[in-house]
């Protein structure tokens, strides 16, 4: 009998496992705390869905289901075309099965919502269509939101490059952003990735709410700029909810991973951790630069290593080449024999919740990724912020001149971050002085994280009310 079953959330995640992770984080809450179900709509671009299908089946949980959408067609699209624009297209092209599959669901249960990720926002006309409310969940912070709300007129205002823009743009409640600090995909107006990011960013607007992977102490001046943004220029609701991350027994995999125990036996907060997300890679050049200065700096490390790329000067996600060759075969001569005992250097992949918890770890060498940065904020370890791609260079803004949590890497001329200054960056975070600030700060706010969580906490407020409202749906 439909009256008495949970209402029901759809769930829309664009290509990729970054998307569909905190999504899933998303549905275990609305469900474990509001009695919701939930049914994930999977568009498919063709490629082998199973990391997708692993991810979902290890969730266990009845009330969260997912059904796949037929693979459609890209083969007219560019090879060099932006990875947005395949993420986005996927979704555009999807979105007559979506229409069908989010029809058949309506008519069995009592869907009141439909959600999507930052990229999705082409399916918010087929939930309108279907009276079904439209909802975003932004895995990101407010800065970018902002950036994103900000972009059409920006578009319309501006006629350069962003990046040879004289000045930086000021958004409300935000520090200054220079223009070579915009997304990846909105720098060249001309690539596909840019119409296709213009183009989401428009029906932003069309959302009856947006779900934010953030907190109100995290970025109080930006959320309250919104909330006034939300008066005047009819942006939507948003909805602080963070930080939303994996617990840490998701990651458990078989038995205790080495760097676990290695890190058991090192000094407290003595480690400086480095990774690049996902699949984050550097130059050759880079890398060794990396390597040298981590060498240089005398401390304790733990180093994620991925194999260079072959074309990007800096980092980029990661090519064929990085899953191929072994990561450690490119060192410079003798590296992991000078640095034995003090560094260890793990191919590819870590545990990082549960690294990141670790009594050992004291800092952070991240490429901002913003999954890395709660995961961070939640255990108080400070960062040194190296952003990569995506909307990585916002968040580095972010954390390093709003919430003074991390120190940006510089580059030189060449784009490359010098081995010196690396050396510089290492021995300051876990010795320094000006590392023990960073350090205060980051406690503060990983306290702050909890409360905002905690039973009357203002994001576990904030969840509850787009339930209460949800649940009002008729
Ligand atoms: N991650 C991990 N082990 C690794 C590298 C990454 O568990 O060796 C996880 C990390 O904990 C985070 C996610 O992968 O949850 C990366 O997300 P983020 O948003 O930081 O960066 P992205 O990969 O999307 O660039």
């Amino acid at each position: 009998q439909q009256t008495l079953k949970p209402p029901h959330v759809a769930i829309v995640p664009t290509l990729g496992l970054g998307h569909l992770i905190p999504l899933i984080e998303l549905a275990k809450r609305l469900v474990v705390h509001h009695n919701f179900a939930v049914t994930f709509i999977i568009p498919n671009d063709g490629s082998s869905m199973s990391p997708q299908k692993k991810v979902l089946e290890a969730v266990n949980l009845q009330s969260i289901s997912s059904t796949f959408l037929p693979p459609i067609d890209l083969d007219d699209l560019p090879k060099d075309a932006q990875i947005e624009a395949r993420i986005i297209l996927t979704m555009t092209r999807s979105l007559s099965a979506l229409r069908d599959s989010l029809k058949v669901l309506n008519e069995s249960t009592r869907v009141v919502a439909l959600v999507v990720d930052a990229l999705g926002s082409d399916a918010f006309d087929v939930a309108i269509e279907c009276n079904v409310p439209p909802y975003m969940f932004w895995s990101s912070n407010a800065m970018a939101l902002s950036f994103a709300f900000y972009l059409p007129s920006l578009d319309e205002t501006t006629s350069c490059a962003y990046q040879d823009m004289l000045e930086p743009i000021q958004l409300p409640g935000c520090v200054p952003l220079h223009g070579r600090d915009f997304l990846d995909s909105v720098h060249d107006r001309n690539n596909q990735g840019y119409k296709a990011t213009l183009g989401i960013s428009k029906k932003f607007k069309l959302a009856s709410g947006i779900i934010v992977n953030s907190f109100m102490d995290l970025e109080p001046e930006i959320f309250k700029a919104l909330k006034e943004a939300q008066v005047s220029q009819g942006f939507p609701t948003v909805y602080p909810v963070g930080p939303v991350i994996k617990p840490s027994s998701t990651c458990k995999s078989n038995g205790e991973h080495e760097c676990l125990s290695w890190l058991d036996s090192q000094p407290r907060g003595s480690v400086l951790f480095v990774s690049f997300g996902s699949g984050g890679t550097h130059s050759l050049e880079q890398m060794k630069e990396l390597a040298l200065g981590l060498e240089m700096s005398g401390q304790r490390f733990l180093w994620v290593v991925r194999s260079p790329n072959e074309t990007a000067k800096n980092g980029t996600y990661f090519s064929s080449n990085a899953q191929q060759k072994d990561p450690l075969s490119f060192f410079p001569d003798g590296f992991l024999e000078r640095t034995k005992g003090v560094g260890l250097a793990v191919p590819s992949w870590v545990p990082q919740v549960q690294v990141l918890s670790h009594e050992s770890i004291g800092g952070f060498l991240t490429h901002c990724g913003w999954n890395s940065t709660l995961e961070s904020i939640v255990n108080g370890v400070p960062l040194i912020a190296w952003p990569l791609y995506a909307e990585q260079r916002i968040n580095a803004v972010l954390l390093a001149d709003d919430i003074k949590i991390a120190w940006r890497v510089k580059m030189n001329d060449k784009g490359i971050v010098e081995a010196q200054d690396i050396a510089k960056y290492a021995r300051g975070l876990i010795e320094g002085d000006e590392g023990r600030l960073l350090r205060n700060k980051m406690k503060e706010l990983k306290e702050a994280a909890k409360v905002a969580l905690s039973q009357q906490g203002s994001s576990t407020k904030s969840l509850a009310e787009v339930a209460e409202i949800l649940k009002g749906h008729k």
